[in-house]
């Protein structure tokens, strides 16, 4: 269920205007919101949970609903369904509650920042039912930092509870992660990437080209909060079409460009395991299409200053290889690329 709240202070970007503030306004990730919603209805939720998980999947978004399922002053006890309205449903939505702390770890570092805290954690709320703290890239917390969240976690205020989000829940302690109730958020559906694209479009009253909300659906690979960034800057360019949501799609990752470049450049070396392990970790985040085109695309500009003709030559039958598009997605499209990255390195061996 997609509803839409403008915000006061925050910035008006569909992120936020169609962030989800229940359980049940959650798309996806469907068994992590059950256990949420039955443990605040029934008031007996864990108080230490690690959610882990891609950036953009709903780990903020989950920590947010739980502080204000378990804040609202609608009601005696905490509940799944906050009225967003009450006072301290408002405060935590326009992030000034002093009971609920975020914490980004990366940017407020070490040791000290957690000290702090945690030095103030024993107090009984401020204003609110009760304290949540919720530490983002909980992963760049040091281990002495860990070691002191892990004696307040073990001690357990009643009145506190604690939600550490990362994507990359391996720099953690396994101490520090037993002692936590783990939740990964996956990726969700291209369809229900697509479902919400829609209906932001027509909410929003976009004049949306349905293959382009596609694209978009296809190129955000799961994750929500890539989409709606682009179908804003899709909408903000206002032509609604492949090549230009392609152009505004690709321009926004420079990171992926140098790892293409980097594999066409084991490539024309015959280095054909280093292409496939650097395309191994891209391969989540993009399709075996878009680096048939990037190497296409280096590949021409090498042509083009060819020195000699047996090094066009070279070039041009690399071309030949990549001619045709990879229509194929997940495994068949990498199998098809590695068949391609194969061709390529014969060739570069043979001449
Ligand atoms: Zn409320």
């Amino acid at each position: 269920m997609l509803v839409r709240r403008d915000s006061k202070t925050a910035a008006n970007d569909l992120n936020t205007v169609y962030r989800p503030c229940t359980t049940d306004e959650v798309l996806g990730n469907k068994t992590n919101m059950n256990i949420i919603k039955r443990g605040l209805d029934s008031t007996n939720l864990a108080h230490t949970f690690l959610f882990t998980g891609d950036a953009g999947c709903g780990k903020t978004s989950a920590a947010r609903i739980i502080a204000l399922g378990l804040n609202c002053m609608k009601y005696d006890t905490s509940s799944s369904n906050p009225c967003l309205k009450c006072i301290s449903c408002l405060s935590i939505l326009n992030h000034n509650s002093i009971d609920v702390m975020e914490i980004n770890v990366g940017q407020s570092g070490g040791k000290d920042a957690v000290d702090n805290i945690v030095r103030d954690l024993p107090s009984s709320p401020f204003n609110a039912r009760y304290k949540v703290a919720i530490f983002d890239e909980a992963h760049k917390l040091t281990s002495a930092a860990q070691d002191l969240l892990l004696k307040v976690i073990e001690d357990g205020y009643k009145h506190v509870y604690f939600i550490f989000c990362t994507n990359q829940p391996e720099k953690l302690t396994d101490t520090f992660i037993t002692r936590c109730n783990v939740m990964h958020f996956s990726r969700i559906s291209e369809n229900l990437i697509l479902s919400i694209l829609k209906n932001v479009a027509e909410f929003e009253g976009m004049n949306y080209n349905l293959d382009v909300l596609k694209n978009i659906a296809s190129e955000s690979r799961g994750i929500p909060r890539q989409a709606l960034v682009w179908l804003k800057q899709v909408n903000d360019d206002g032509n609604w079409t492949i090549d230009s949501s392609n152009s505004i799609i690709g321009a926004l990752s420079d990171e992926f460009e140098t790892n293409t470049v980097d594999i066409t450049k084991a490539l024309l070396e015959g280095k054909f395991k280093e292409a496939v392990v650097i395309y191994d970790k891209l391969k989540k985040e993009i399709q075996a299409e878009r680096i048939r085109i990037s190497i296409v695309a280096y590949i021409i500009g090498c042509l083009k200053r060819s020195k000699n003709f047996s090094e066009g030559k070279k070039f041009s039958d690399i071309l030949d290889i990549l001619s045709s598009p990879i229509f194929e997605q997940g495994k068949l499209g990498d199998y098809k690329l590695y068949n391609y990255f194969f061709k390529i390195v014969c060739i570069t061996k043979n001449k």
